[in-house]
């Protein structure tokens, strides 16, 4: 007697971290206190205010009950005013809002609300994951656009064939950008909208690193662009900007039909977010932009430390103006090679960029969810390894 697995779970890659765990289990197995810069979840606690408003709501019996699917009138409202403060978007909170376990949730869902079998889904690479594996696990076909250094790491939606563009159902961007930490300008989110209008695709926003932007101006929502509320959907999340990974809350907002579409299908597959949670929610985006004083300056020192330490070590990291990833060239263009050799001779663990897709290859993913004294030692062991930039010259052992 045997039992098997669905045939579409072959279409779910293994856990993309799977190789290098367990690298860092065999260095921590020899005693090794290894430093990780892989963590993308904050480091620091949910702001006590935030807190609170969970304890306080977690209390009451009103909240023990089923949520509403969609998520309640006050969080939705709540979202919406957010929207409106922030953006300058004005969204119909019932109809254009829908609350989310968490953006992924949504993020996973859409697409089987929206795609049917032979559909295409265009998604970027390198990229966050989920994008693609849920087009395939509702039986779509995925088209990457490589994101390259020398387009800023925006896809050329120009070099997108016509006959590809009218397959497409889907075409999912992400900016502030992981793991490549691009932000996108108006006008590329003008050409997204019009591609999408043009060829009548559903563009899809994630929006998790809105509000971790180090230096310049914020970054812009799609649904800010004349037109797009018809055929754009945005993903926010309250998981990076009040650092609240745990409690599994977000919203999409946008076009009716997607917005609709998403709540039917969730309707049927969970029951919604926690109340309690949900007051949580509104109360940090009540907090918003308070919450994010603090925050920010805290990634942005460490921004400075990780990269004056890198380029003192002979690197050439870029400086980040938006998320907590620094995405950084390697010497020599091996990045699998790279990781495996910091690992292994300083403890010191960083994600392959290879691991996001093909033109990742060469690059390194750096978090800095961690504290500055982790940064410095992580920066004294590679010099004491002898890992630096130059080519080939990541050696050095005695
Ligand atoms: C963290 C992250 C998310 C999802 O966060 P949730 O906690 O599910 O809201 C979505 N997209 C990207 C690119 C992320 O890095």
């Amino acid at each position: 007697m045997k039992i098997f697995e669905a045939r579409r779970m072959q279409t779910i890659p293994a856990y993309l971290f799977a190789d290098l765990d367990r690298k860092k289990r065999e260095a921590m197995a020899r005693g090794v206190d290894v430093i990780s810069f892989t963590i993308g979840d904050p480091d620091l606690p949910t702001p006590d205010a935030i807190v609170r408003a969970g304890q306080e709501a977690m209390g009451d019996p009103r909240n023990h009950r089923y949520p509403a699917y969609a998520g309640s009138d006050e969080f939705r409202a709540q979202a919406a005013a957010w929207m409106k403060k922030r953006f300058g978007v004005d969204l119909d909170a019932q109809g254009e809002i829908v609350a989310l376990i968490g953006s992924k949730e949504g993020i996973a869902h859409l697409p089987l609300a929206m795609i049917d079998p032979g559909d295409l889904s265009l998604c970027p690479e390198p990229g966050y994951p989920v994008y693609a594996v849920a087009t395939r696990l509702a039986g779509g076909e995925v088209h990457y656009l490589p994101l390259r250094a020398k387009n800023g790491f925006l896809p050329d939606l120009d070099a997108v064939e016509p006959g590809l563009a009218s397959r497409a159902k889907m075409l999912w961007i992400n900016y502030p950008n992981n793991p490549t930490a691009a932000l996108a300008d108006r006008g590329f989110l003008e050409k997204a909208v019009a591609f999408c209008r043009k060829h009548e695709i559903l563009l899809c926003s994630d929006c998790a690193y809105s509000e971790i932007v180090l230096d310049g101006q914020g970054a812009n929502s799609v649904l800010q662009i004349e037109g797009a509320k018809e055929v754009a959907i945005e993903f926010h999340s309250l998981s990076k900007s009040y650092n609240m990974t745990g409690w599994r809350v977000g919203f999409a907002a946008g076009s009716a039909t997607a917005v609709g579409a998403l709540s039917t299908l969730k309707s049927n597959l969970d029951s919604g977010v926690f109340d309690a949670v949900q007051q949580a929610g509104i109360a940090a985006m009540r907090q918003w932009p308070e919450n994010l004083k603090g925050l920010l300056s805290t990634y942005q020192s460490r921004r400075d430390l990780l990269v004056e330490g890198l380029s003192g070590l002979g690197f050439e990291p870029p400086s980040p103006s938006a998320t907590f990833y620094v995405w950084m060239p390697v010497p020599g263009g091996d990045d699998l090679e790279f990781a495996a050799k910091l690992i292994e001779r300083a403890g010191v663990l960083v994600t392959p960029g290879s691991g996001f897709g093909p033109s990742g290859r060469g690059y390194v993913r750096l978090t800095l969810t961690l504290a500055e004294d982790r940064i410095a030692k992580a920066i004294e062991r590679m010099r004491k390894a002898g890992i630096d930039g130059s080519i080939g010259g990541s050696g050095g052992s005695p």
